[in-house]
């Protein structure tokens, strides 16, 4: 992998002037095909122009990715970083067990950008759109006077009466979360660590090498459209469903206070992948830790009623990690030892802040 992603002073590449915004656009787009039926004008006019006259429900979600903030492109390659924008965009959709149709796609760049490597970024993104069939109907493109801005907007469907919301978990209802957790803050230490190096901070030389699984979850995370495809084919609708994005207890807590309950949930059963764990132990981080305050795993959180708890047992890739108790009794991990950990705002010890 090469860590040098970030656009450079480079002649052979094409400076974002030499093709005009509208040329510019085309490029970006002349790929975009409409796939889903919904889709009826994409790029190309003042407006896209979509049909949801089904009967469903439409869904719409925004998320802003700033340079420096967001992404760091001394490292994320811009073919990684559009992907993962549109499957970030997509685990909203998927987060109130919906299916994600259309996106519009703004960018704002400085001249340091060229075409190349809007070609590059594009390339992602195009890639995540035909994976999990999505349609690019339009967007918007400027300039800025240094960094980069990627906004999405995503548009999805869903019936009525399968909406999942994040605030209508109910006592005894058994608590589940898809994958593992904890290995895109483990790939995201991994990286800041050999950018270190590259920096010369410190004199050891950059390595990757064995460590393909956390930096993909880091660089490439895939919406779980899977996942609650797996679960409408099993007729289970779950009772309240979150998307993973800032870690396990945070998105507890907003499904719990949301949902005016509490929760236990076992330390023991929440799933992290070996490969995270051994090199999370190998820089001192707690796996638990980096599983429940990590984020960017972007896996499911959800709730079930107790009756189905048969059928999830039999998904595979799922796991039961506690249920969801009375109001009064607070929101609590058991650690390994059997005491009780009080989930704070910020996670279980708040490392976030220290590093
Ligand atoms: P307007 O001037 O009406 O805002 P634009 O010139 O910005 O229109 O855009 C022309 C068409 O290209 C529109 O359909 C718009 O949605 C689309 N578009 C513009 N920028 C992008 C982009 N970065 N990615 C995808 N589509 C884009
Ligand atoms: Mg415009």
């Amino acid at each position: 992998m090469s860590l040098n992603n970030a656009p450079v002073n480079n002649t052979s590449l094409t400076p974002l002037s030499s093709l005009g915004e509208f040329g510019l656009i085309r490029r970006l787009t002349r790929r975009a095909r409409l796939a889903n039926p919904s889709s009826c004008k994409g790029v190309g006019d003042d407006a896209a122009v979509l049909d949801y006259n089904n009967g469903k429900k439409i869904l719409v979600s925004t998320d802003m990715l700033v340079e420096g903030i967001h992404f760091d492109l001394a490292y994320v390659p811009l073919k990684h970083l559009g992907y993962k924008a549109v499957a970030v965009n997509a685990s909203d959709i998927h987060a109130m067990n919906g299916v994600p149709r259309q996106i519009t796609l703004s960018i704002a760049v400085s001249s340091r950008f060229t075409v190349e490597a809007l070609d590059e970024l594009y390339d992602g993104v195009h890639l995540a759109c035909e994976r999990y069939d999505i349609d690019l109907v339009g967007g918007d493109t400027t300039t800025t006077r240094s960094g980069a801005c990627i906004s999405i907007t995503i548009i999805g469907e869903v019936a009525g009466e399968e909406i999942v919301y994040r605030d209508t978990a109910r006592a005894n209802d058994i608590i589940c979360v898809s994958g593992d957790l904890g290995a895109a803050y483990a790939g995201l230490q991994l990286l800041e660590r050999e950018k270190r190096v590259l920096d010369g901070q410190t004199l050891a030389r950059p390595a990757f090498e064995g460590h393909d699984y956390i930096l993909e979850r880091q660089l490439k995370p895939e919406a779980r459209g899977d996942v609650t495809r797996q679960l409408r084919q099993a007729s289970i609708l779950p009772t309240a469903m979150i998307d993973i994005s800032d870690g396990l207890s945070s998105e507890l807590l907003h499904v719990c206070n949301g949902s005016r309950v509490g929760c236990r949930v076992y330390a023991e059963k929440i799933p992290v992948d070996p490969r995270a764990a051994r090199f999370l132990e190998e820089i001192n981080i707690d796996p638990l830790t980096a599983a429940l305050s990590g984020g960017e795993d972007y896996e499911l959180l959800f709730t079930i009623p107790l009756a189905a708890r048969e059928a999830i047992a039999a998904l595979p890739g799922i796991t039961m990690i506690g249920y969801i108790t009375p109001p009064g009794d607070g929101c609590n991990i058991v650690a390994r030892d059997g005491s009780l950990v009080e989930i704070k705002a910020l996670g279980w010890t708040n490392f976030k802040s220290d590093d």
